[in-house]
């Protein structure tokens, strides 16, 4: 191996492929849009060859993925889309095996996941983090409740992609590790406007909560003014902005507050 290879600190893994749309953030569902170029059906749900991954191990016995890995599983797909039923149990006892890896899902289907809980779950894993995905008022007002109890070591919110403002201020609690928000790619992105980002912020700065603005997405509105983002920077732009919020216990570098009236920075357009 070359030496001078930097070492990958996470992997994915996507032990099935393939998914169902649920609500109205799968509009322009980036698994659909791949299929398409391939001309696969992305609605039919298949397991792939990586299914046993984090467990697969090379010539010498060691796993393949090393220790203390981040591994971003079933980005395509939902972790708890009903056709994988007959596989989840067999997914988490491979996350329960690689407990000196750190693990981490997304789902828009909260209500499914206290059924598949395994048995050893208790307050949940160490080593696992669970995302529930919201992009309205209405699907924030449905998932937020019910995946707000289920016990969890490591939960977090996403709003992506972020289609209206939203008020999630009254599920905000001090278990929840990040919320993080951003806007739509693709060629029919939905618009995202600042200010509905700025109204997230200042919810988790209010309820202490780690917030992180991850993304702008393709169309995006600041100030009243339209614009156009590349992909390759729609993640530097949002970092630009400069609003994210880090919670006092996990502050490193700057300030926590910054106050969001005050912020000037441009963007690069597209078109
Ligand atoms: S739940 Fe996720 S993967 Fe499934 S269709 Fe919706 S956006 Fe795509």
């Amino acid at each position: 191996m070359d030496s001078k290879k930097k070492e990958k600190s996470s992997y994915e893994w996507s032990p099935w492929h393939g998914c169902t749309k649920k609500s109205e953030g799968c509009l322009n569902c980036y698994v659909y849009r791949g299929d398409a170029r391939r001309e696969r059906e992305a609605s039919i749900c298949k397991r792939t060859l990586q299914y046993d991954l984090p467990i697969k191990k090379d010539k010498k016995r060691n796993y393949k993925i090393p220790s203390g890995k981040v591994i971003f599983t079933c980005f395509q797909s939902d972790f708890l889309i009903k056709d994988a039923d007959p596989w989840r149990s067999e997914c988490f006892k491979m996350i329960k095996e690689r407990s000196d890896c750190f693990f981490v899902f997304f789902t828009k289907r909260p209500e499914r996941l206290k059924e598949f809980l395994p048995e050893d779950w208790n307050d949940g894993y160490d080593n696992l983090e669970i995302g529930v995905t919201v992009e309205n008022q209405k699907r924030a007002d449905e998932r937020l409740p019910i995946f707000m109890n289920i016990p969890m070591k490591h939960r977090m919110i996403v709003i992506e992609p972020m289609l209206e403002e939203i008020d999630i201020e009254k599920y905000l609690r001090d278990d929840i590790e990040e919320v993080t928000a951003g806007g739509e790619s693709g060629p029919n992105a939905r618009p995202l406007n600042f200010d509905w980002i700025k109204s997230l912020r200042d919810q988790c700065e209010r309820k202490n909560v780690h917030f992180s603005f991850h993304q702008t997405g393709k169309k995006f509105i600041k100030d009243g003014v339209h614009y156009n983002i590349q992909r390759k920077f729609q993640h530097s732009q949002a970092k630009k902005a400069n609003i994210d919020y880090l919670r006092s216990k996990r502050i490193k570098f700057g300030k926590a507050k910054v106050d969001t009236n005050q912020l000037s920075f441009d963007f690069d357009i597209e078109e």
